[in-house]
């Protein structure tokens, strides 16, 4: 094993006006910074290629600081990423967005670029019917109760009952869950049925 990839291409029938793309890959930070055996791996293999797409020329290697660099026929870029502590030991790794260098899970592929959902445009596409992007708001709007007492997902506010702290953040992970769903249903329903049903 050289390399490792996601290769579920999505075509959506019948769409002519204002072409996005025809093509998406996802790649999730959980899945291959949490495994540990994976980045060792790929650390001590020769070329370090995470995966390749070959449609756009696209080669993701892993750099010594755990970044991604990317290089694709559009050129060359960055992904870098960062590690979150968790409350039971151990961390959690997550992508920054090389575009508004936003902290996120999952990256999306358009055209040989990742960035992640809002960058790639997938909820601005969805405003006007769909359900996915009202709840990446409600998901950002759970967020905001924490930091505005000064604390995060990962950080109890001062002064919060464990309870509340432990109900706010069972809401955000269930809206990232809904979220994630109603993503996956509305690009299937986009881009045909060829969309892997569920990855985690
Ligand atoms: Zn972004």
């Amino acid at each position: 094993m050289t390399h490792w990839g996601w290769y579920w291409g999505i075509k959506r029938k019948g769409y002519k006006a204002k072409k996005l793309c025809t093509w998406f890959d996802v790649i999730d930070s959980f899945d291959i910074f949490n495994i540990r055996l994976m980045t060792d791996f790929l650390a001590h293999s020769a070329t370090r290629t995470l995966l390749e797409i070959p449609r756009y020329d696209l080669k993701v290697t892993l750099l010594d600081d755990n970044s991604l660099q990317a290089v694709y026929s559009g050129g060359s870029y960055n992904i870098s990423t960062e590690r979150k502590t968790c409350n039971f030991g151990g961390f959690y790794t997550f992508f920054r967005c090389p575009d508004c260098s936003k902290r996120m899970r999952k990256l999306y592929c358009l055209n040989g670029k990742y960035l992640c959902r809002k960058c790639a445009n997938l909820c601005y596409k969805t405003q006007r019917l769909y359900l996915s992007r009202r709840l990446y708001h409600m998901q950002t709007k759970t967020e905001d109760i924490l930091k505005n007492k000064g604390g995060s997902l990962y950080d109890k506010p001062y002064r919060m009952h464990e309870s509340t702290f432990q109900r706010i953040k069972r809401k955000r992970i269930d809206y990232e869950i809904k979220g994630e769903d109603a993503s996956r249903a509305e690009l299937r329903e986009w881009y045909g049925s060829k969309i892997e049903p569920y990855l985690d």
